[in-house]
């Protein structure tokens, strides 16, 4: 075994790249997104001793899935780890590389989702099984969620989950992208703590110029 698959890198790469392949691009459409396909390979991934699995369907194809480690003592706070699984459309022809190639170039993968956030995504998924797998008991329950459809509003994710399986996702504290990020100041970095994420509000706009992240 070598250092990177001691560390999970190997794993987390391969996970990533499956993952970018999978191109489970949401475009608001309930027929978009298609995210079973990476539901499917995290189940695959996760499947074992150690952890308890669950899926949840809001829509056909629209899967999202948690994973439970359950906790010694159930008056202590849950904890959990919540990644989503969709990506938002692509331009290809502004892209120097195949958006759902994965390619692994100078020790970074490539493509949409690569840093929104199916790394995340991925390395919580790896960190989660190697816990799972190692007898890990916390005394809080520890809950894994590959959510689907995070990119348009949710319905199809967060938002179905919280009003039909609200058990199998609430948790006292929740890690998740955004926040953390390293931000100067004049009294040296501050990291912020997000609150509260994400308001709906439709208006049709035109513009012209580079896309860019989040199209
Ligand atoms: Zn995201």
């Amino acid at each position: 075994m070598n250092r990177n698959s001691q560390n999970g890198e190997q794993e987390c790469t391969e996970l990533l790249q499956t993952l970018i392949r999978n191109a489970c691009v949401n475009n608001g459409a309930v027929d978009s997104g298609d995210e079973i396909r990476s539901a499917d390979v995290l189940e695959n991934f996760l499947e074992g001793p150690g952890l308890e699995l669950e899926t949840y369907d809001a829509a056909p194809g629209r899967r999202s899935l948690v994973a439970r480690i359950e906790g010694s003592d159930p008056t202590a706070p849950t904890l959990l780890l919540m990644g989503h699984t969709d990506v938002v459309p692509v331009n290809p022809e502004h892209w120097s590389r195949d958006p759902f190639g994965g390619e692994l170039v100078d020790g970074e993968v490539w493509g949409r989702g690569a840093v929104d956030m199916l790394n995340i995504t991925t390395s919580m998924a790896v960190a989660f099984k190697r816990l799972a797998r190692s007898g890990f008991t916390p005394r809080g329950t520890l809950v894994y969620l590959a959510v689907a459809d995070e990119e348009a509003n949710g319905s199809y994710g967060a938002e179905y989950l919280m009003a039909h399986e609200r058990e199998a996702v609430m948790a006292d504290y929740v890690i998740t992208e955004s926040g953390g990020i390293p931000l100067p100041s004049p009294n040296g970095l501050k990291l912020p703590v997000i609150v509260g994420e994400k308001g709906l509000f439709g208006v049709r706009i035109k513009v012209g110029g580079t896309a860019g992240h989040g199209s």
